[in-house]
């Protein structure tokens, strides 16, 4: 039964794919627990690059359209999908978010596609949207044992952010230790440590984008 759900979710998945690349855009699937600053990393994500990227957010929350609306005030089309209780996306919701952000474009077309999943580092793991690259990511504040607590997150994802990086005299968190335990699971995975909010490392993550978006990296400032 669960097999059987999940071959349909990846069926719909693949549709999605198709309707990303209708809208010449590339898909991120952000995974992490609840109040990991994925909203937070959106925020300013937009600012960086909103001038020379068309970028448009899916939402996905258990309720209330409060992310959504934080990302329509930077300027970019925002669409909520609240679960009502699911604690994860599915192919099918995402499909109603594509639809939804299409109808905003008025014909317009998107570079880079945020979905911002659902908080919670189990589920979601296991629900392939149609996303082209996913990310998880961990918090300071929550210590570096969540990828031995939830390998499957981390071997499902192509990058590991850790955040809040700006907290680190506050908190036991060893950077080395989460970037190992993570690497064993997924020798692949690519890690950047970053903090939204003294921009420590956040020019790793634009550099990520820009290479995913093949974008020529702004010349930097000597
Ligand atoms: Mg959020
Ligand atoms: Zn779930």
């Amino acid at each position: 039964m669960h097999r059987d759900l999940l071959a349909a979710n990846d069926v719909l998945a693949g549709k999605n794919r198709e309707i990303i690349e209708g809208m010449g855009a590339i898909a991120l699937n952000l995974i992490s627990a609840p109040g990991s600053g994925k909203t937070t990393l959106l925020e300013k994500t937009i600012e960086c690059l909103a001038d020379r990227v068309h970028i448009g957010v899916i939402e996905g929350d258990i309720e209330t359209a409060r992310d959504a609306e934080r990302i329509r005030a930077k300027g970019v089309p925002a669409v909520q999908l609240t679960t009502g209780g699911a604690c994860h996306l599915d192919a099918s919701l995402v499909n109603k978010g594509l639809h939804a952000l299409a109808d905003k474009l008025n014909g317009g077309d998107l570079d880079l596609i945020f979905i911002e999943n659902v908080g919670n580092l189990v589920c979601p793991a296991t629900f392939y949207l149609g996303e082209h690259k996913r990310a998880v990511l961990v918090s300071v504040p929550e210590g570096p044992d969540k990828p031995a607590k939830y390998p499957r997150a981390f071997m499902g994802a192509d990058l590991f952010l850790i955040t809040k990086t700006d907290l680190l005299p506050y908190f036991d968190f060893l950077v080395d230790e989460a970037r190992s335990e993570a690497l064993k699971l997924n020798p692949e995975l690519e890690i950047i440590s970053l903090s939204s909010v003294n921009n420590d490392g956040f020019d790793q993550w634009i550099t990520f984008l820009e290479g995913l978006l093949n974008l020529t990296p702004l010349a930097q400032t000597p």
